[in-house]
């Protein structure tokens, strides 16, 4: 069944912080409840992120070098084929999905999420992400109309530079595939494995499970629960929003969109309360006509920082990137504390 592993194990070390008196520094090892795959919590509490003012690059000679900004948009990036949309670009709002010039794979496109070069996470409203998260998924919808056998339909965000954002003119990513990449493949294999194995939704379990012990449910937002995971994948956490009996694209309609934008404003509150401001995002759904009784849909929220703001060092290093072993400073049952009161403002 469904089980959540953690061990502990201490360095000792004779600490010039207290005089080189002995001290006993502790790590946790945690095993992810659905891939059995190990992370580790530790270093608590000596880094934090550090507010990084974007604004500065919000002037009128940023706007002109930037291909997404008004009047670039139209003439330096690349419209789709008539044959896939006629219009060359999908708009919905104020947001508009272009053709990625350095695509991904087949149908590789972006969410250039609104005419703002600079949108801070104080300022985004629900409209904002409501028509990014909706005319991205038109795009999945369109394109899958015409190539059913691609079951993958990504979305993804990096938001500001931490989290590889390129620009920082806010824009979303989208892949249609047939290779969504080793972690939703695992994810997709292991949920078969668990229903196979255990007779039940793992992801069901998950929510019912976190609902109940309390230690990392966050709250519910309309059909959404959410959680921090228990085995996180960043150096600030991982936060998950699970949609209990909705698993494609095909599901995620506006009620649940709703939910979704209501949540993540409430989480934006919470990272600007700590100064995180660039994370990733991605949307996991599963192949219409393929598992969907073992999946249900998700996202995951992982916040990106500098580790410090002199030398720009990346939150991620050897650990992660040589040794793919994720580790956190935060406790994910602390950090469902710190966040629970967004959600209920
Ligand atoms: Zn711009």
């Amino acid at each position: 069944m469904l089980e959540f592993a953690k061990r502990k194990g201490y360095a000792k070390i004779l600490d010039p912080r207290i005089d080189f008196a002995l001290n006993s520094i502790e790590v946790e090892y945690r095993r992810d409840p659905l891939t059995g795959e190990s992370g580790r919590i530790a270093h608590m509490g000596i880094v934090a992120a550090q507010k990084i003012d974007y604004s500065v690059w919000d002037k009128p000679e940023h706007h002109e070098m930037c291909p997404f900004c008004p009047g670039n948009i139209e003439r330096s990036t690349p419209r789709f084929p008539a044959e896939l949309i006629p219009e060359g670009h999908i708009k919905k709002g104020g947001a508009r999905v272009i053709a990625n010039i350095a695509p991904y794979d087949r149908y590789s496109a972006l969410t250039v999420m609104g005419p703002e070069h600079v949108m801070p996470l104080e300022k985004m409203s629900a409209a904002y992400l409501k028509d990014a998260f909706e005319a991205g998924l038109e795009f999945c919808r369109t394109v899958l109309e015409k190539e059913r056998e691609l079951p993958y339909s990504i979305i993804a965000w990096n938001y500001m530079p931490p989290s590889g954002g390129g620009l920082l003119h806010p824009h979303q990513q989208l892949i249609i595939t047939d290779e969504p990449g080793n972690l939703y493949r695992k994810v997709m294999r292991e949920s078969k494995n668990y229903r196979q194995k255990w007779g039940e939704n793992f992801w069901e379990e998950l929510c019912r499970r976190e609902e109940e012990a309390g230690e990392r449910f966050i709250g519910r937002i309309e059909e959404g629960y959410w959680l921090t995971a228990f085995c996180p994948q960043g150096v600030l956490g991982e936060i998950m929003a699970v949609f209990p009996g909705r698993s494609t694209i095909y599901d995620l309609d506006e009620k649940i969109i709703d939910g979704l934008v209501k949540g993540l404003l409430c989480l934006f509150k919470y990272f600007d309360s700590k100064n995180i401001c660039s994370f990733n995002l991605a949307l996991f759904a599963a192949p219409a006509g393929e598992g969907e009784k073992d999946f249900s849909l998700h996202i995951r929220v992982i916040p990106r920082f500098y580790m410090n703001l002199l030398l720009y060092t990346p939150d991620m290093s050897s650990m992660q990137v040589a040794l793919q072993e994720p580790f956190s400073v935060v406790n994910p049952e602390e950090q469902c504390r710190e966040i629970a009161p967004f959600f209920k403002s």
